[in-house]
């Protein structure tokens, strides 16, 4: 019998992904709801790394079998790095990324494109049943461009610009994004400690 491994979010898009990356360790993959587990976790912590961390130790303190986690965001420079592992609350939780995007392109109108770079930041997190633990982070790096570009994707992938592509991240296949990815870098590096 494959041995279990829980990735503790609630997102299908990003299960997806974890599956495709995942699909040859030989683990079956579970999200937490089929793992029968719901949770209600606060995100407590000051870096990627330590969200998490708290996500999978929670999730593996209550099923006892290998947990990942990962919690993401993005950095823009020109913010002192924010919204950073506020991304997904910026401006207000129930606020559209219709609107986000809107006023994050409408506060960077006057910034010059070397000062306009940003990066998407991906942690992931494994506890093992034994209490080990390990981290692993990716990024993609990129600049903030000048309109909402793209129906791929979500959240901020319309206004994240790769300047190597000459595309926006929301211009981007899902197979593309995968390999170019923080979550896709990330997940690799896992794979290896796994
Ligand atoms: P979490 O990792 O689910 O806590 O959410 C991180 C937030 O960062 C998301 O809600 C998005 O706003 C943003 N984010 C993370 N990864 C991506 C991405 O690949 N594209 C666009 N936005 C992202």
């Amino acid at each position: 019998m494959k041995q279990r491994l829980i990735f503790a979010t609630g997102n299908e898009g990003k299960m997806k992904e974890v599956r495709e990356i995942l699909a040859d360790t030989g683990y079956e993959i579970l999200s937490m709801k089929e793992a029968g587990i719901d949770l209600d976790i606060v995100e407590d912590g000051t870096t990627f790394e330590e969200n998490a961390m708290i996500k999978a130790q929670a999730v593996m303190e209550v099923c006892g079998e290998l947990t990942l986690a990962d919690d993401s965001g993005l950095e823009i420079d020109a913010f002192g790095g924010e919204p950073g592992i506020y991304s997904a609350r910026y401006l207000g939780e129930n606020t559209s990324y219709i609107e986000k995007n809107q006023v994050i392109l409408d506060r960077m109108k006057d910034i010059p494109e070397e000062k306009r770079s940003a990066r998407f930041v991906c942690a992931i997190a494994a506890v093992f049943p034994n209490g080990q633990t390990r981290t692993t982070r990716g990024t993609m790096e990129g600049i903030i461009g000048y309109e909402v570009k793209g129906r791929n994707g979500f959240g901020y992938d319309p206004i994240f610009y790769l300047p190597k592509l000459g595309k926006y991240s929301a211009q981007l296949s899902s197979e593309e994004k995968n390999q170019l990815s923080h979550r896709g870098e990330a997940l690799r590096k896992m794979k290896e400690v796994l």
